[in-house]
């Protein structure tokens, strides 16, 4: 293990009699840094190895077996005592850490496993993954150029190519890689206020400007708001489409009319493109129009248009796709899903910025959202703070002037950079692609049992929501009456119960590594409340809401012959709730 270096401090250290104490630690210590140097045996390169290796063994034996790794799936943190915890005064060994931290893998969800359909949890594609590791071996800090080197490359790369699928000039943007959706929001609200009030960076914010959103948008607005100063209570809620989850133009152009009537500076506009469940995208080329038509009072700054696509932002890869010649023969059924999602999406033209979230639906590992902007001029002028006394400017590119954050981990660049590279056109558009072939073979076998209804069939995104009754129940029509009939609103909520226990049950079962068919049950979830009834559209009655088990199936493992078993593991579990309330 060790190399010549180390050997040499060793034995000059002890062949000395008053060798102090903390130099042989020390040098004991060196031997689990990497070595700086080409070796044969490098204890990073050796412990990553063996780490994967012991890491791989929690992984199950067989196809079919439970979702989760390891064997024992319970919760075994301690949380009552778990704090009570001090750093220990002997030094431990690296080995002895590495595994350790193995250890707390047990039990954790496999997001790759093919039972895995909980939510937008993609496993990671090698290439990001690597990438991802290797940045954390090197560290650049692509804070600025001189730290981050040639790895800059990444994230501008990154961003010319994002710029290019938006349909904006390359050169002319730009994008920073942040923490998530939610960092993404939380950029474009700094933005706006700086272009929208501009006295607010020095002065605070003093205005009570608006941000204005649709009802289905993502609930981190709260965070973005709350964290940015201007206040939660400055957000509008536009009301959506029934049918389609949609934001209502009609409603934003009142709301628009009322704040130039009332001369209340509007900071921005959010779009959301592709909400979690409903997969929703909202008109932005009309909401520009509006923009346009309402600009803000004298002495503001024109709003800015943002869009939230945390998760929808990857359909735009199919940019130039052949839709009639189909060249990847994506199935007929799936075609038109394929390109309505394109011809949403590509509404992120007319934005001024909007978000990435390589870890839903680019298949990468945390944390590699990128907050991608129109007009790097205008936004780097914008919140430039100049220059750092104790950074020297070594490169052209030096983000640290005008981001949120100081030190960047690379981790989120590379991974993103990675996974655009590997994947290409192609790469996305047959995993998408491949997700809504297992999503309509799903569908399709639901539609052979009466007792199950997909209640969210006009959806064009990757979910599936389903209800399923008791036995003999037509479902189809019955939750057409609970959608729609307030005289049903005791059978709905009866209802809402029962899929919620149903949920529970198979999250349960998958928890507990229970079999049907001798296979092991799929990771589903539900939602307790995707949509509203149709008599409650202002959500005043908080509970004529529509509960739904949730099937997402974000993974590329996953084959039709899964879609079938997770149709049977749902009806087990509403037969098992049935009986057991039958003979208690
Ligand atoms: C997931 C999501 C967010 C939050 O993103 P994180 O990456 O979890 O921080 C914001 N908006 C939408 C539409 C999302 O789907």
């Amino acid at each position: 293990m060790s190399n010549k270096m180390d050997e040499q401090i060793t034995e000059n250290d002890t062949s000395k009699q008053t060798v102090p104490a903390w130099a042989k630690f020390r040098s004991e210590m060196l031997h689990s840094f990497p070595s700086p140097f080409k070796t044969e045996n490098d204890s990073l390169a050796e412990g990553i190895y063996l780490a994967i290796r012991e890491l791989d063994k929690l992984k199950p034996e067989i196809v079919g077996g439970p979702a989760f790794l390891g064997t024992n799936s319970a919760l075994t943190i301690d949380f009552e005592n778990v704090k009570d915890s001090s750093l220990h005064p002997k030094m431990s060994s690296s080995n002895d850490v590495i595994q350790q931290v193995i250890k707390m893998f047990e039990g954790l969800p496999n997001w790759g496993h093919p039972l895995t359909m909980n939510n937008v949890n993609p496993q990671g594609n090698t290439a990001a993954i690597v990438a991802a590791i290797l940045s954390e071996i090197f560290a650049p800090n692509i804070l600025e150029g001189e730290y981050a080197w040639n790895v800059h490359q990444a994230e501008l790369e990154s961003a010319g190519i994002l710029a290019n699928l938006a349909g904006w000039k390359p050169k002319e943007a730009g994008c920073i890689y942040t923490y998530g959706g939610s960092g993404c929001w939380t950029y474009h609200l700094k933005y706006a206020l700086t272009r929208v009030l501009p006295g607010s960076r020095n002065k605070g914010v003093r205005t009570d400007a608006k941000v204005i959103c649709s009802q289905q948008a993502h609930y981190t607005m709260l965070n973005s708001t709350d964290w940015m100063g201007l206040g939660m209570d400055n957000i509008i809620r536009i009301e959506t489409d029934m049918e389609t989850n949609a934001m209502d133009t009609k409603h934003l152009e009142e709301v628009l009319k009322d704040c130039q009537v009332k001369k209340i500076p509007v900071a921005s506009i959010v779009c959301t493109m592709g909400t979690t469940d409903a997969s929703a995208f909202d008109p932005v080329e009309e909401v520009r129009k509006l923009m346009d038509k309402y600009p803000n009072p004298e002495g503001y700054g024109k709003a800015l248009l943002y869009c939230d696509s945390v998760i929808g932002w990857s359909w735009i890869a199919f940019k130039n796709y052949d839709f009639k010649l189909n060249p990847l023969g994506f199935s007929d059924a799936v075609l038109p899903y394929l390109e309505k999602n394109y011809n949403d999406i590509k509404g992120i033209f007319y934005a001024d910025a909007f978000g990435v979230d390589f870890h839903k639906t680019g298949f990468s590992p945390y944390v590699s959202s990128a907050f991608v902007y129109r007009d790097a001029e205008e936004f780097e002028s914008l919140l430039s703070r100049g220059p750092s006394v104790y950074l020297q400017p070594r490169s052209p590119y030096n983000p640290l002037n005008y981001t949120l954050e100081v030190s960047r981990a690379a981790t989120g660049s590379l991974a993103g950079w990675a996974t655009l590279k590997f994947f290409g056109h192609e790469g996305f558009q047959s995993v998408l692609g491949g997700i809504l072939e297992n999503k309509v073979y799903l569908q399709n076998q639901m539609a052979n049992n009466s007792e199950m209804v997909c209640v969210n069939s006009g959806d064009y995104g990757f979910v599936t929501l389903l209800r399923i009754y008791p036995k003999d129940v037509d479902a189809a029509f019955q939750f057409d009456r609970e959608l729609k009939d307030v005289t049903f609103r005791d059978d709905l909520i009866k209802h809402n119960k029962m899929t919620q226990a149903i949920g529970d049950k198979l999250f349960e079962w998958y928890r507990s590594g229970k079999k049907i068919n001798d296979q092991c049950t799929p990771y589903l979830s539900y939602s307790t409340g995707f949509r509203a009834a149709e008599y409650n559209r202002d959500m005043k009655d908080p509970e004529a809401v529509i509960y739904a088990i949730k099937i997402f199936p974000l993974n590329v493992h996953i084959t039709s012959e899964v879609m079938d078993h997770v149709i049977a593991c749902i009806v087990a579990a509403r037969d098992e709730l049935l009986s057991n309330l039958i003979t208690p």
